[in-house]
């Protein structure tokens, strides 16, 4: 008796299980039945702006959004609609996609968020777990710059080179592939985009040295579709890739010897996958050399493709169709893998489909993209002083000789430099202006070549430049400080890409402001280093609303409907590679507070974003001087070989990671050593570099961030609260 009723409990707790489970399955059913169906149909269009189905809008990547209830008079009235934190205090990237009112972001450590798009009630997250020791490969931070959406899934590519799929209404993993080799020095960071059921996904890595390509996979399973390389293969031997053919050909324009052969050559495919549903092409921005210097890189001989230059693929077999060359021979990190904006533009009546491009060198190019000819390359910086321009016939520079550092063997102050004129930061269109909004900058930087064989020679961790790190060291004179600072500076730009006209500008203080968006509302979107959200007149630039969001901004904004109420939706924090490397450059952005946020925005919202937490007041303690002069130099030097990319020039942090001149463990060599050396902060990123440095080095690294403590407490107005 006892067990027959036990059974009849079991049995009855089942079917309880089995009907909730079966109601839950009904649900999903139903959604999935009402939802939109985003793929490629639906990407070719622009649509009524109710959702933000990619990352760059659609399938142009304008960003522009045709709602037009947040405009020109109401704009004024916007406030905080709902925010959500986020876990890691790093850069955030990502422009917020929106489907069918939810929201999907991804973060820093490639952990990806799904949310009520109206009321912020968290749906789902997933986190990749992505090992910390892959922050020491990441060149410019553990950042990741959006996910896809297609047909009910979010693709995510991940800092330690997966390609993931979950399903967008529950965040269940679907399928991982694993898209770079497990040993190499190849990170993820961009975003995927889905293109006629394949999912394309490239990597980054050209500082460290890597081999760059890009990947297509089926979109339900995960198979490889096909892989395109960027750089020849310096074995000669063919890869079984669709890049084989065309590489036969892209070889002779690299030396026979070099370091190339060694690293890979670099050009890698890190940002700009854009595709062309008018013309059926896909167009593949490709990042710089590696080494940087050419002279070490390919004997100083070939132009080197693909590097730095757009390549337009067949979308199906990955084939080669025709690519354009922005930087020949790059020596200057001038990558042109930054945003791609595809438009229908017309050039004294007659109309022509253009590719622009703003990329690093400073020149805003405008292709014709039925075949790659350079319809215009105009400058949307001050003072670019590699070239004086393009010529038009040849589509190629017109090079400042002294800018090839390692011919004149001379530094050369070079404006823009490795951080771009414009970097990653997303740009937008408004076709209703005709203007491209850039966020630009002016960032100054000295290129020189290796100045002793711990430049020059290439080591298993860190970059691997060929050049002298000097270049983004300040020095000690405070005037000279000052006046780099001053003249380190933010320009957002609106230029016509027909005459190239810079229609209006707004001078900015710093520099690595956030990306662009615009409406139809006649407005454009951008928010700042130093923490303002602004909204400018689409056609004159004026400003007509500024909002504080307590951190600074890096993304673009995104904007969408739901239930009749427009929203605009942005992530803040602080991070990428400007205040990680540039250290006391930053000037006013080093003191702006990091908070990892998403926030939204709408007509009448009224939500408190919450107090700031209270400042603590900066103590500095630094430790007694140890080592000789001698010493201090050898650390310096070992310092900007490994450290400062990461903890900014002169050791002065840019309020992203620690300040190593007021960390507690500088006093405690034991300590030090066992980070340093051991790894013991690998799970955060810090590795152990012990494969470099012997324990005497790192001694030597020690001594010279003392040196920077003590320097830093004579001229307190270095210091940066973290
Ligand atoms: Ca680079």
């Amino acid at each position: 008796m006892f067990g027959g009723r036990k059974i009849w409990i079991v049995f009855a707790a089942m079917a309880s299980l089995t009907l909730g489970a079966c109601e839950q399955f009904k649900q999903v059913q139903e959604e999935r039945e009402a939802s939109t169906t985003v793929d490629g149909a639906y990407l070719a269009d622009l649509g009524t702006g109710e959702n933000w189905a990619a990352t760059g809008y659609n399938y142009d990547e304008q960003r522009y959004s045709p709602l037009t209830q947040i405009n020109a008079d109401s704009v004024s009235e916007l406030g905080v609609a709902w925010f959500a934190d986020l876990p890691d205090a790093r850069g955030q990237e990502a422009t917020p996609v929106v489907v069918d009112g939810r929201m999907y972001i991804s973060s820093a450590w490639s952990k990806v968020f799904a949310y009520d798009a109206k009321t912020g009630e968290e749906l789902w997250s997933y986190d990749p777990e992505v090992p910390g020791e892959t922050a020491a490969k990441a060149c410019c931070d553990v950042v990741n710059r959006g996910v896809a959406f297609w047909k009910g899934k979010i693709y995510v590519g991940t800092l330690d080179g997966r390609l993931i799929a979950l399903d967008a209404l529950t965040g269940a993993q679907l399928w991982v592939t694993r898209t770079t080799p497990e040993d190499g020095n190849y990170t993820i960071t961009g975003a995927p985009r889905v293109v006629k059921n394949m999912v394309l996904i490239g990597n980054g890595g050209a500082e460290f040295g890597v081999r760059g390509y890009v990947s297509a996979y089926d979109a339900n399973d995960g198979t490889l579709k096909w892989r395109f390389y960027t750089v020849p293969n310096p074995s000669g031997e063919a890869d079984d890739a669709a890049s084989d053919e065309i590489l036969q050909t892209a070889k002779r324009t690299w030396s026979e010897g070099g370091e190339w052969t060694e690293s890979g050559g670099g050009g890698t495919v890190w940002d700009a996958i854009v595709y062309d549903h008018e013309l059926d092409q896909l167009y593949i921005g490709t990042g710089n050399g590696n080494p940087w210097n050419h002279g070490a890189r390919s004997n100083g001989e070939g132009d080197n493709l693909f590097l730095s230059s757009i390549v337009a693929l067949k979308p199906e077999t990955g084939e080669y169709i025709w690519h354009y060359q922005q930087t020949p021979a790059d020596s200057w990190d001038f990558t042109a893998t930054q945003p791609i904006i595809l438009a229908d533009v017309s050039y004294e009546g007659v109309g022509r489909k253009v590719l622009m491009q703003a990329p690093k060198n400073g020149f805003f190019f405008v292709l014709d993209r039925t075949d790659g000819s350079l319809i215009s390359a105009e400058p949307f910086i001050d003072g670019i002083n590699w070239a004086e321009g393009y010529d038009l016939e040849t589509g190629r520079p017109i090079e400042n000789p002294e800018a090839r550092y390692y011919r004149t063997g001379k530094p050369f102050l070079a404006m823009p430099s490795a951080l771009g004129a414009h970097n990653w930061h997303p740009m937008s269109y408004n076709p209703n202006t005709g203007l491209v909004y850039i966020p630009a900058q002016q960032i100054a930087a000295a290129y020189l070549p290796p100045m002793n064989d711990l430049e020059k020679v290439r080591k298993p961790i860190g970059y691997n430049t060929g050049a002298s790190g000097e270049g983004f060291t300040l020095p000690d004179d405070r005037t000279a400080v000052k006046a780099a600072i001053a003249a380190t500076k933010g320009r957002l730009v609106a230029i016509n890409p027909v005459t190239g006209d810079i229609a209006w500008k707004v001078e900015q203080e710093t520099p690595w402001n956030g990306g662009t968006m615009t409406t139809a509302g006649n407005l454009v979107f951008q928010g700042t280093a130093l923490g303002q959200m602004h909204a400018y007149a689409a056609d004159s630039g004026d400003l007509l609303w500024s909002y504080d969001v307590q951190s600074g901004v890096l993304g673009g904004a995104s904007t969408y409907m739901v239930d009749g109420e427009q929203y605009i939706a942005f992530l803040t924090s602080k991070g990428g590679a400007f205040p990680l490397l540039i250290g006391e450059g930053g000037g006013a952005a080093n003191a702006v507070p990091n908070i990892p946020r998403l926030i939204v925005m709408k007509i009448g919202g009224d939500t408190q974003l919450p107090a700031l937490p209270k400042q603590q007041p900066i103590v500095w303690s630094p430790p007694t001087r140890i080592g000789t002069a001698a010493q201090v130099a050898q650390g310096r030097q070992l310092y900007m070989r490994y450290c400062s990319v990461c903890h900014g020039g002169g050791a002065v942090g840019g309020g992203v990671l620690p300040d190593l001149r007021r960390s507690a463990v500088l006093a405690d060599t034991e300590t030090w050593s066992k980070i340093v050396l051991e790894g013991a902060l690998a799970d955060g990123g810090m590795i152990g570099f012990a494969p470099v440095l012997s324990e005497t080095e790192s001694e030597a690294v020690r001594a010279y961030a003392i040196d920077r403590a003590h320097y830093g407490a004579e001229h307190a107005d270095t210091a940066q609260p973290e």
